[in-house]
């Protein structure tokens, strides 16, 4: 007899219970088939910024969080569900210390007791909670992209353009003040060293940092991770925006997730009484990294920051020449991250105005002392509702960028299509609070006159539409595959397979004339040009690769559905490097150009929509970024700040996040 049989015979048996025998069943047959279901989310607590603002008393409430992350289920089937570790659908947490030589125990999120507690209690002293906290800011912020993408996020594809199902995580990979994310390796690297003895801030001196245990340090990486994998030719610093375009959208990614914590910002709206313009904890990034390697308050900040001459800190005001003159990229990536935050304080206030007039009697100045905690409410609903649409509308923008060589400009009009595509009316004028913020700070491409909406927009396309036509069709018949519950590996394997077959459908002997095609989307079919790259299978055709293929399904805030298609279509030339007189015998180094075009491809209508387009024969742009190259080679300041080599480029953000402070840990 089994254990649930004795317990119910047990009940037959028991006088007190019962005096005429009922049968028992197991199921009622009307209760048949009620199943309890999957928990949507899994319960962790953790930091809503890292374990400093634990200890001091005017943070320490609101410090601790719940992180909502998606729920993947128990398996005992090796790959698959969540396993210790953990290791789940995204990620594979690895917790070896090189520099102890030692491994901690992988942490069980099934364990039920872990699950009864929302979790393990946040400590700095227990690793498998560090494995725990970047697990949940990890699976948090791929959420958040793939909510505004309409799709599942896929990393960059390894070496030979195989699967990467898992990135690896390693929360305690260095005894340094650094954290990056490994392009090479497809793994976030995080670090901790001891705090500064100089300015140990808020620390005890030489206490520990782990950055694995900075909200804003994990949010940052893993968006460079996610970004990696939608364009894979963003990391090549072709232009001195690059770097600093993935430095900045890292920072918006964690920035603006902070106005998701709802307890967070009604405590940070009550204590500026709804002025999101001062300083306060969620403008700022990375406080406790930046105070421990001795800097003042947060590592890069949008709303303030510390004047040299009086070491006081003041507001980070606007000045247009800036984006001139900074190259560095986290200086440079500063300037696109506070252009975006001004867009939103403009889209906040805006939101709000109704509100405060109310509040203060139509005057505007709210009267002394505390807000009414309805009022906090309020605020807080409109600022995280902002907040949400300015992420949504970063994140989406990535759809509408060129695959290579990108700058502000090119963001900017990203920024903007992507939302009149979605949101045909501009009734709140979100769209013109952008190109405001964007012109305080200096940004806006370089060959556009007016700054207007319908001027940033990318123009549709009116040509080479018959080439499409037959291509949509095509495509359509692959596409009803990649409807939902398509496993990611599932998904990356026809990807590769329709992008061959694009690959085929373009050299086909149905498409000889292929001028219009090359005209739209910026490569060439010829010889002409220097350094381009041959096929190695036609060794007459030049080469070039069909990116990523990535279908999107969007639906507006007024029911308008969108469904698209985005590819991108890359190609590269191998130019020499000129004046090289040093090294006149060895061979020339080259340097690789490349271009082609995002294309978006609206499935209703069957219409190239977009061709977002850096053209591979543009001379010009060849000669900015000889121009930048030489500056790299010849040991001009960014690279002597930065780069020892140029071979440091295969791990950039290694090279980017390490600390300048002058102690080297
Ligand atoms: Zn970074």
């Amino acid at each position: 007899m089994n254990k649930q049989a004795e317990y119910q015979q047990a009940i037959l048996d028991d006088p007190s219970v019962t005096k005429s025998k009922p049968e028992i069943k197991v199921r009622h047959k009307h209760f048949a088939g009620v199943e309890t279901p999957d928990p949507p989310f899994r319960r962790l607590r953790g930091y809503a910024f890292d374990p400093s603002l634990s200890t001091r008393l005017d943070t320490a409430f609101v410090n601790e969080i719940i992180y909502q992350v998606r729920w993947e289920k128990k398996s005992r089937k090796r790959d698959e569900g969540l396993m210790p570790g953990p290791v789940g659908e995204y990620v594979e947490v690895v917790d070896y210390d090189p520099a102890s030589e030692c491994f901690y125990n992988p942490v069980d999120l099934s364990d039920e007791l872990i699950l009864a507690q929302d979790g393990l209690m946040p400590s700095e002293g227990n690793p498998q909670f560090h494995q725990q906290m970047v697990y949940a800011v990890i699976m948090t912020t791929i959420a958040n992209f793939e909510r505004a993408l309409g799709r599942k996020a896929l990393w960059s594809a390894g070496k030979n353009f195989e699967f990467v199902r898992r990135l690896r995580v390693y929360p305690h990979a260095l005894r340094e003040a650094n954290a990056y994310y490994s392009p090479e390796k497809k793994a976030l690297l995080f670090g901790y060293f001891p705090a500064s003895g100089m300015r140990p801030g808020k620390f005890f001196p030489g206490g520990m940092v782990f950055t694995c245990l900075s909200h804003d340090i994990i949010a940052h990486e893993t968006t460079h991770a996610l970004l990696d994998g939608t364009y894979a030719h963003f990391v090549e610093a072709s232009h001195p925006d690059s770097l600093a375009f993935h430095e900045a959208f890292a920072d918006i990614v964690a920035l603006f997730q902070h106005f998701t914590f709802r307890d967070v910002l009604r405590h940070q709206i009550g204590k500026t009484r709804g002025n999101l313009k001062s300083q306060n904890l969620l403008g700022e990034l990375a406080q406790q990294f930046g105070e421990a390697i001795g800097n003042y308050g947060a590592l890069r900040s949008a709303i303030v920051k510390e004047n040299p001459q009086t070491g006081q800190l003041e507001r980070f005001v606007p000045d247009p020449d800036d984006y001139k003159t900074i190259i560095e990229p986290h200086g440079r990536g500063a300037i696109l991250v506070a252009a975006v935050f001004d867009a939103f304080i403009a889209i906040y206030e805006r939101r709000v105005a109704d509100l405060l007039r109310i509040a203060s009697s139509g005057t505007g100045i709210l009267p002394e002392g505390e807000l009414h905690p309805d009022l906090v409410n309020r605020l807080a609903e409109e600022a995280a509702r902002s907040a949400q649409h300015v992420l949504n509308v970063c994140i989406r923008a990535l759809d509408y960028c060129p695959p290579v060589d990108i700058n502000f400009g090119d963001y900017l009009r990203a920024m903007i299509t992507a939302d009149r595509d979605l949101v045909a009316n501009d009734e709140k004028g979100y769209r013109i609070a952008i190109i405001e913020a964007f012109r305080g700070r200096g940004i806006y491409p370089r060959d556009i006159r007016v700054l207007s909406t319908e001027s940033l927009c990318w123009p549709k396309v009116d040509e080479a539409q018959r080439f499409f036509k037959p291509l949509a069709k095509e495509l359509l018949t692959h596409l009803s595959e990649f409807s939902l519950p398509l496993d990611r590996h599932a998904i990356f394997l026809k990807t590769e397979r329709i992008s061959q077959r694009l690959n085929m459908w373009i050299k086909s002997e149905g498409y000889r004339d292929l001028r219009e095609f090359s005209k739209v989307a910026g490569i060439r079919f010829d010889f002409d040009l220097v350094g381009m790259r041959r096929s190695k299978k036609q060794p007459d055709l030049p080469t070039f690769q069909i990116h990523s293929l990535r279908p999107a399904r969007r639906i507006g805030p007024d029911g308008r559905t969108l469904n698209q298609l985005i590819m991108s279509i890359v190609q590269t030339r191998d130019v020499p490097i000129p004046d090289q007189a040093s090294n006149a015998k060895s061979k020339p180094r080259t340097v690789k150009f490349r271009g082609g075009s995002t294309l978006i491809l609206d499935l209703a209508t069957m219409r190239l929509e977009y061709a977002i387009t850096k053209r591979i024969d543009d001379e010009s742009r060849l000669n900015r970024l000889l121009t930048y190259q030489n500056e790299l080679e010849m040991g001009g300041s960014l690279r002597a700040t930065y780069f020892k080599d140029l071979d440091d480029m295969r791990e950039p953000f290694a090279v980017l996040h390490r600390s300048t402070s002058e102690e080297r840990l």
